[in-house]
């Protein structure tokens, strides 16, 4: 049975309105995924249509995630109650396949593609950004998640149906998944049963079954992001050991938050992100070791390249910690740091600076002038020599 989704232009209006004909397009086979995949498709155009109405350039953080929320959710999650316990992740989740895995399978599913999308557009980082920081800083779980409690609460009304052996066609639609064993039913049951209710149906269900997803979530968030090399400056700077909205989002500078976003995530070009993909084919070539690309130009000089062969030599990285507190290239904008928060910058206690409400647009500012002196915005000369190889980044979950 497929009911195809209809085109109804891009009008923002046109989606919205047109919510309570939207059909679900399922397979002869049972999957689920060309329906998601269309959900994501209709979501990626409602948000583009609300982009053409509203500058969300403009608007807060927090009002951008209620616009998504209020405008672009109920049209992604239509019919959430059918396909939500066929994604990758509540698969995953019941399969018990290791963290990483888990998290491989997430970002792969069609809807939660579209919702890191949006959160990257919104953060105004690239799509390679780390999606556990797009996480973690905003507090936004994955759509899934956000949904468990709408998909189980319908099953636990079928289930109640059955029992009083209803005479509706979905209480026989439901009997034939309950008897046959089919993949909805049995994955439902699986998620109950990893919450420990599968024996009970009271209203409360459905909340606890979302909370010991998020709880799961969390704590994969927490180990996962401990265990990448690319986030090493993102654990020291995060201070809560779950998901949790940033203060710095709030800031009204559009730039400086976007600056704070990509310092903290390592979402920059700073020679430590940059010089981490350099190949060992780009390497038997230049005579350096990885290190050398990693340095800071400005404090190391290139006549010093035959050094880094040696043992002790310790070559001085561009990283975060080096342009906010000690690379004399950046003195003169230090200088001119107010007083107070350049001695909590210089005294780098646990990145009380990150955190502290008086002095974070400070800090955003003093970061967005950094990444403009270090990055200035020329036109590129096609035949000037590149003093890093071009590297290839890769993709980080
Ligand atoms: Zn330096």
């Amino acid at each position: 049975m497929t009911h195809g989704l209809r085109d109804r232009g891009s009008s923002l209006s046109d989606v919205i309105g047109s919510l309570d004909t939207i059909g679900i397009v399922f397979n002869l086979n049972g999957s689920t995924t060309a329906a998601t995949d269309e959900l994501r498709k209709k979501g990626l155009k409602a948000y583009f249509a609300l982009k053409s109405i509203i500058n969300l350039g403009e608007l807060s953080t927090r009002s951008v995630f209620k616009l998504f929320d209020a405008l672009i959710l109920p049209v992604v999650s239509y019919g959430c109650q059918t396909w939500l316990q066929e994604t990758n992740f509540v698969k995953a989740v019941i399969s018990e396949v290791d963290g990483k895995r888990i998290l491989q399978k997430l970002a792969a599913d069609p809807l939660e593609k579209l919702h890191l999308r949006f959160l990257k557009w919104t953060l105004q980082v690239h799509k390679k950004c780390a999606n556990l920081t797009c996480y973690g800083d905003t507090g936004k779980s994955p759509l899934v998640i956000q949904l468990a409690k709408q998909a189980i609460s319908y099953f636990n009304r079928l289930r109640d149906l059955d029992k009083t052996r209803s005479k509706s066609f979905v209480r026989h639609a439901f009997a034939e998944q309950r008897i046959n064993k089919l993949t909805w039913y049995q994955n439902t049951i699986k998620l109950l049963e990893i919450a420990g209710h599968h024996h009970q149906t009271d209203s409360a269900c459905p909340t606890r079954i979302k909370l010991k997803l998020q709880e799961h979530f969390n704590q994969l968030w927490e180990v996962e992001r401990h265990k990448s090399s690319k986030l090493s400056y993102y654990n020291q700077v995060k201070r809560t050991p779950h998901i949790h909205y940033e203060d710095f989002l709030d800031l009204v500078c559009t730039e400086d938050r976007k600056c704070l976003m990509r310092l903290r995530s390592s979402s920059h070009r700073l020679n430590c992100e940059t010089g981490r993909y350099v190949t060992d084919k780009e390497l038997a070539t230049s005579n350096a070791r990885k290190s050398w690309y990693k340095r800071c130009e400005f404090c190391v000089s290139d006549d010093t390249k035959w050094l880094t062969h040696l043992p002790f030599c310790n070559i001085i990285e561009e990283d975060e910690h080096h342009i906010l507190i000690s690379c004399p290239k950046f003195h003169q904008l230090r200088t001119e740091l107010h007083e107070e928060a350049k001695s909590l910058l210089l005294r780098n206690e646990d990145h009380h600076y990150l955190y502290n409400q008086q002095h974070i647009y400070r800090f955003g500012g003093y970061v967005r002038k950094i990444f403009n002196q270090r990055f200035p915005k020329t036109k590129k000369k096609k035949d000037t020599k590149r003093s890093q190889p071009k590297v290839k980044r890769q993709e980080t979950v």
